[in-house]
């Protein structure tokens, strides 16, 4: 059976992760977390003290970053340098930096490497900003998901509080809006949709009607891969 990539990309906040890893559950494919990478990255100038708008600090500390992925108690945990970070990268501090982290050339091709490296057996779901467009230009499968800011606040209001993370609403609403902006205007691979994507609007939808909607268009796509 010839397995598939699935990109996932979209707005922050928007349940792209929810998706992807319930999707990643179901069809037996390994997850890629895209944006954890780019919060880890941030996490070491913000824990370094090194400064990211110079360009020779930028190159010095990805010579010093590694980042992997393990499963720990049946979740998958981001680690820099070894070090679990899954918790930390969520704190508004990272989120707050993350996307001017991001829009950084240097930063995107060394993440973007090891993306392409992680999906080249196929047999992924990945999601982040630019995967159907740059790193898995030819994935089987695009989808972009979208929902209102009201909504995506709430929801991530409440995940972070179920983590323990202590953030306000207001705030919470106002980081999602200013990534969206810098996320999409950047120069660097900007989210936007990839021209062979399919739209999901999930603002009204419950996570069971998400799911089901995706791993429809995910089991049609395997379908056709394998007659083809
Ligand atoms: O997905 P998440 O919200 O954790 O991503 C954090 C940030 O990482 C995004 O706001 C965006 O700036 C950046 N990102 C990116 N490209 C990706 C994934 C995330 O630029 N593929």
């Amino acid at each position: 059976m010839k397995k598939i990539i699935i990109a996932i990309d979209g707005h922050s906040s928007c349940g792209k992760s929810t998706l992807a890893k319930a999707l990643a559950k179901t069809l037996h494919y390994a997850y890629l977390d895209s944006g954890a990478m780019y919060r880890a990255v941030t996490l070491y100038f913000l824990n370094t003290g090194a400064d990211y708008h110079d360009g020779a600090q930028v190159e010095e500390a990805l010579r010093h970053i590694s980042i992997h992925f393990e499963r720990v108690d049946g979740h998958n945990h981001t680690f820099l340098n070894d070090v679990d970070v899954e918790r930390d990268i969520r704190e508004m501090r990272v989120s707050e930096h993350v996307s001017p982290v991001a829009a950084i050339s240097a930063v995107r091709r060394a993440m973007v490497k090891q993306q392409q490296a992680m999906g080249k057996r196929r047999g992924i779901v990945a999601d982040g900003r630019d995967i159907g467009t740059v790193v898995f230009p030819d994935a089987e499968l695009k989808i972009f998901l979208t929902a209102d800011s009201d909504v995506r606040a709430s929801r991530r209001h409440l995940e972070l509080a179920a983590k323990g993370i202590d953030a306000s609403w207001d705030d919470i609403l106002r980081n999602l809006e200013e990534r969206d902006h810098i996320d999409s205007t950047r120069e660097d691979s900007p989210l936007k949709k990839a021209d062979d994507a399919v739209v999901i609007d999930n603002t009204l939808l419950s996570e069971e009607e998400q799911h089901a909607r995706a791993l429809g268009l995910a089991r049609g796509r395997i379908a056709e891969i394998n007659e083809a």
